[in-house]
């Protein structure tokens, strides 16, 4: 799958590692839909993306709401006639204790990372599957996909669940044409990961610059932060691979915090 003319709807594009895959697709030639509930930053990116000289669209999705969804992929599918890869990465995180987290943070995250998945795989797959021209889904998982941190449940268990999600979509999907993987990142630094150091400082009563390097890049192989740029070219890599020999898989980019 050449990414030159494909439409991609990408969610949380508005900000940090989804405006990063954004520029990059529409870079490739791609049709990019900013699918976010920041209109105002995802105007701007669109905006950012004219330079480029492909269409680019934004449309405001709380991908947690599921009318608010089909409603997002519609417009898009009006705009350019169909949608060929989705790139599922809206995101937010809530440190705190399993013991002390409240049930609707708990639930607001499932809502966010899982529901939103869901909503936006189906949405899309049912146009991929009417097209007929295969498809190609992105579950932007985590290092949290794979192994577990303090103070991050609700975010843990959604990351791990999208393994479950990727996989099931990549069985159903073959016969379609439509492959189905997950990115897993290590620590990036955006606005989400920005806002929990102070907080995971707090929690653990250590200094924020202990936190970058006692507990998010402890075990990477060079104590560096992986960059959105990093992440973009991942994607473009397993939306471009041109079989499906490459289905149903998740792989990780994070200075090789946990190997496997
Ligand atoms: P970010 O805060 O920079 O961007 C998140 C974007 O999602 C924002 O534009 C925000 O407006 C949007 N968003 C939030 N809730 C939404 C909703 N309900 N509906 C639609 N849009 C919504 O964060 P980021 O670091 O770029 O995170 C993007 C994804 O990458 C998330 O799924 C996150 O879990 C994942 N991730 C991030 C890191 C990291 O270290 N930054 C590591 C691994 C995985």
């Amino acid at each position: 799958m050449s990414l030159k003319s494909k439409r991609v709807f990408i969610t949380g594009a508005a900000s940090g590692i989804g405006k990063a895959i954004a520029l990059r697709f529409a870079e490739a030639g791609a049709y990019v839909c900013i699918a976010d509930i920041d209109e105002v930053k995802a105007q701007a990116v669109v905006t950012e993306i004219e330079q480029y000289g492909t269409g680019a669209i934004s449309v405001v999705v709380d991908v947690a709401d599921e009318k608010a969804v089909e409603h997002g992929v519609a417009a898009m599918v009006e705009k350019w006639g169909g949608v060929d890869i989705l790139i599922s990465n809206a995101g937010v995180q809530h440190i705190k204790a399993v013991n002390e987290l409240a049930y609707k943070d708990w639930q607001k995250i499932i809502a966010i990372h899982l529901d939103g998945a869901f909503l936006t795989t189906r949405a899309c797959l049912r146009h991929m599957y009417s097209q007929k021209e295969g498809g190609c889904i992105l579950y932007m998982g985590s290092v949290h996909s794979k192994a577990a941190s303090a103070l991050k449940a609700p975010y843990v268990a959604a990351k791990h669940a999208l393994l479950g999600l990727c996989r099931t979509v990549a069985i159903e999907g073959a016969e379609h044409n439509v492959r189905a993987n997950v990115i897993c990142p290590g620590f990036v630094r955006t606005p989400l990961v920005d806002k929990q150091i102070p907080e995971q400082a707090l929690d653990l009563g250590i200094t924020e610059d202990e936190v970058i390097k006692s507990v998010m890049l402890k075990e990477t192989v060079d104590g560096e932060f992986t960059t959105t740029e990093d992440v973009a070219e991942l994607a473009v890599f397993l939306a471009d691979f041109p079989s499906k020999a490459l289905t149903g898989q998740s792989m990780i980019v994070s200075h090789g915090w946990h190997m496997e």
